[in-house]
């Protein structure tokens, strides 16, 4: 029998700060597990996270160890290696049964689909009371209690600090190349933006077999890695050209004049997300993977003509079968993610990780957890 097990965990306030602070997490209910968190990656996402109605444990990237399972909960059992991933697709809604099971009705809490993709909301604790968890996963604490579908089981040899990334940033990039604008090979693809989202949607193209990939950033640090991954080119953006002429300018032209098929941008700078229509041809692909909230504002000859200008969420993923495909990817070393973790700290290191990530420091960082005795 396993009782209530207590955590350290980042606790967000809603007013843009955090503090670390012990949550009680109970014994899993019928069909929900409670993972010991071994590493979690860091997102823009959690830097917003911190505004958003808290009390809230913060963190939705994640990678563990099953440590108790509840009833009806099979085949996972205690001691297996977990990816933690934050859409559930329901497979009944509107949304799931055409195929869109990233917008799925009961994750978006959408619609009149019952049900919820949460383990048992009162059973994590925070100086009594019940409390939420970012993403329904709460991955910056020792441990979390998540429902079992949430869980992909991991391959040996894939190290959790690599592994803990695919939930969110990975997925995002490489399926929005994937899933969304459906690449194809021999096809033009730029990129704005080469943390770690961007460098997921190089790797996405580098997979699709893209003939052109254009890395673009101001830091040439972030466009080395970009070339590493994949990049055929790299444009450095420049701090004084304002108005991005310049760089339009050298995206057109590395897409034969006529712009590039598909165009992407992963800044997480408002101002930045229609920068893509411009680097688009006629007919082409623009999408914004920032997911930026604030304001932008767009000319709208540049959606001229015929550009499909697309925001979409968590690259289209589908997770039986998106997660077993990066993770055979992965392995086999076509996906790299090695590269990618640029930074590793440990929990009470979260201001620091964030910190690092807003001033592009990091491609990507990981918190680490102790190894349990
Ligand atoms: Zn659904
Ligand atoms: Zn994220």
């Amino acid at each position: 029998m396993t009782g209530v097990r207590t955590a350290l965990a980042a606790i967000g306030d809603g007013a843009g700060h955090f503090a670390l602070d012990a949550v009680e997490v109970a014994a899993p209910a019928h069909g929900e597990v409670r993972v010991r968190l071994l590493a979690a990656g860091i997102c823009h996402t959690d830097q917003a996270s911190l505004s958003w109605p808290g009390p809230l444990v913060l963190g939705h990237e994640g990678a563990g160890v099953v440590e108790a399972v509840g009833a009806g909960v099979t085949p996972l059992r205690i001691g297996q290696r977990v990816l933690l991933n934050w859409a559930i697709p329901c497979g009944q809604c509107p949304q799931c049964t055409r195929g869109r099971g990233s917008l799925c009705e009961r994750t978006h809490g959408v619609g009149t689909t019952p049900g919820s993709s949460r383990a048992a909301p009162g059973h994590t604790r925070w100086r009594g009371q019940a409390i939420e968890r970012s993403f329904n996963l709460g991955t910056f604490s020792e441990y979390t209690l998540v429902r079992a579908e949430a869980l992909t089981l991991l391959p040996d040899g894939l190290a959790p600090e690599q592994a803990c990334i695919l939930g969110c940033g990975v997925m995002t990039g490489v399926g929005a190349v994937l899933n969304v604008a459906g690449v194809q090979a021999g096809e033009s693809v730029a990129v704005l933006g080469c943390g770690g989202v961007g460098l997921s949607a190089i790797q996405g193209a580098r997979l699709a077999g893209a003939g052109t990939i254009i890395a673009i950033d101001r830091r040439e640090q972030a466009l080395a890695r970009a070339r590493e991954l994949g990049a055929t080119h790299s444009v450095q953006a420049r701090a004084d050209d304002d108005s991005h002429d310049q760089l339009v300018a050298q995206v057109r032209a590395l897409g034969q004049g006529r712009g590039v098929d598909h165009a992407f941008e992963a800044t997480a700078v408002p101002a930045l997300a229609f920068l893509p229509l411009r680097f688009a041809r006629n007919g082409g692909n623009a999408i914004q993977l920032s997911g930026s909230h604030g304001h932008a504002t767009a000319h709208l000859p540049d959606f001229m003509w015929d550009k499909r200008y697309q925001v979409p969420l968590y690259g289209g993923c589908l997770p039986e079968r998106d997660f077993p495909r990066l993770l055979d990817w992965a392995q086999r070393g076509e996906l790299q993610l090695g590269s990618m973790v640029t930074h590793r700290y440990a929990l009470p290191q979260l201001q620091r990780a964030l910190d690092d990530m807003l001033v592009g420091a990091s491609a990507k960082g990981v918190i680490l957890f102790e190894a349990e005795a």
